[in-house]
């Protein structure tokens, strides 16, 4: 029951929530949060998971008193829901075979555990996630899906997962595969005409943990396999994750298993901030034995920002540097050792303005056509493109954003956002039309 005054509260609320943090933050944590009662007296939120309660009531809480009723003892009047399991089709695949085998020794990396994984405001949510799936596998949401850049922890993810699974629950069997791996050992299958030894062995599973399914893009006749083991497993409520460098709905693969990955919880693992790199350099020095100052451990994590296996490679540049010349580790000697990574210099930093400028060459319109009222569609396009850019390259407030085009509203921007996400999966000019303008913006 809606009763009233949602606008004025939730989205008073939600609006002063996009000033205080990141696009990645708002979609993983608030987006997700639906209003189920909204009064004067109450209000009812329904969550997707424990997670999303308790990021909301840890870190927003002194906002919330500013906005929502309280009730007589001064407390916020205010309930939370876990939303129901999404119901999931019948099965229409016979059930599997249980083969019978002795627990294989673990297959993980010995460093992936979630222990070794430090945390900060980009990663807290997918690691919360993964530990949930971990702690309950088949009970939380299934499929997991974690979505990111390179180098930002998804696979080290998975194999703190299957640690734990490991240690923890004894009777499941966890299984990481990427998704090559997979292909290959169906073409083997095939080729050996065992392919039903195969389906029996992944049907037997308790946990399937897929890194990089990006892979199975243009892979037809692999897809429809692995949608079959999916389907099979989760029928049976095994637990599955998944990772991918982009989200479900951007990878071209077929309607339907675009929509059995979306079903779970999609998670965004985002770029870890200063502190969060600094914190990951002194982990990992800490682990190697050894001693990082802190103003070379800062210095490092300045220049190097948007791959954490790059700081673990300068980490272990300048630590053989030092030992094989036997000098002391300084921001200096990390300056001349590290020059040649930060040759990669950063990029400049993208603007709205920089972005239009871009977009206004490749899809031949002036800037002053894109920032306008115009509806013809070549300008209109430009427009939706620019500001689907901007969502996506900068990491400023939605709101932010949307000012600095004349004035626009987030959710315009947001329409326009989804609009062109769409369109970029069946528009394969406008697919390279995007492309194109990202690299002159160097991104
Ligand atoms: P991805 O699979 O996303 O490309 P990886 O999981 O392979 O990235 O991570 C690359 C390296 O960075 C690994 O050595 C991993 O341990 C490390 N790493 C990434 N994120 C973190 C983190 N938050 N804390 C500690 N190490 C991390
Ligand atoms: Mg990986």
């Amino acid at each position: 029951m809606l009763v009233c005054s949602e606008k004025d509260i939730w989205t008073q609320f939600l609006e002063c929530l996009k000033g205080r943090c990141s696009i990645s933050e708002y979609q993983n944590w608030i987006e997700p949060i639906k209003v189920i009662e909204c009064t004067n007296d109450i209000i009812k939120l329904e969550v997707p998971n424990i997670f999303v309660q308790e990021y909301l009531v840890d870190n927003y809480k002194d906002i919330m008193h500013l906005f929502f009723p309280k009730n007589a003892n001064g407390e916020l009047a205010l309930e939370f829901l876990i939303a129901p399991p999404k119901k999931i089709d019948a099965p229409n695949i016979k059930p599997p075979v249980k083969i019978e085998t002795e627990k294989p020794a673990s297959n993980f990396n010995l460093q992936y555990t979630f222990e070794n994984f430090i945390e900060g405001p980009s990663n807290q949510f997918v690691k919360s996630a993964a530990f949930g799936v971990a702690s309950r596998p088949g009970k939380t949401f299934n499929p997991l899906f974690i979505h990111g850049g390179v180098g930002l922890g998804k696979t080290h993810l998975l194999h703190g997962i299957g640690h734990f699974i490991h240690n923890h629950q004894k009777k499941l069997t966890a299984q990481y595969i990427t998704t090559e791996a997979f292909i290959n050992d169906l073409v083997n299958h095939l080729r050996n005409k065992s392919v039903d030894k195969m389906k029996q062995y992944y049907r037997s599973l308790d946990v399937l943990l897929v890194d990089d399914i990006q892979f199975l893009q243009n892979r037809l006749n692999f897809e429809e396999e692995f949608c079959n083991t999916f389907e099979s497993l989760i029928n049976q409520n095994k637990q599955i994750v998944i990772t991918s460098d982009k989200p479900p709905s951007q990878l071209k693969l077929s309607e339907r298993i675009v929509a059995r990955m979306e079903w779970g919880l999609v998670a965004n693992i985002g770029i870890p901030d200063l502190e969060t790199r600094v914190a990951i350099i002194q982990h990992k020095a800490n682990q190697k034995n050894i001693v990082i100052p802190s103003n070379v451990a800062f210095f490092i994590a300045d220049h190097i920002y948007n791959n954490v296996r790059q700081l673990e490679g300068a980490i272990n540049r300048l630590s053989a540097y030092c030992r094989l010349m036997r000098v002391e580790l300084t921001e200096e000697v990390a300056e001349n050792i590290l020059r040649e990574m930060f040759e990669y210099k950063p990029p400049s930093k993208i603007t709205v303005e920089g972005i239009l400028k871009t977009v206004a060459s490749v899809f031949e319109v002036r800037v002053s056509d894109i920032k306008g009222e115009s509806r013809l569609k070549n300008i209109a396009q430009a427009r939706q493109v620019a500001m689907y850019l901007a969502k996506e390259l900068m990491d400023e407030s939605l709101m932010k954003i949307a000012s600095s085009f004349g004035g626009k509203t987030h959710s315009t921007l947001l329409h326009a956002w989804k609009k062109i996400s769409l369109q970029i999966s069946i528009d394969k000019t406008l697919e390279k039309q995007i492309q194109m303008v990202k690299r002159n913006l160097g991104s």
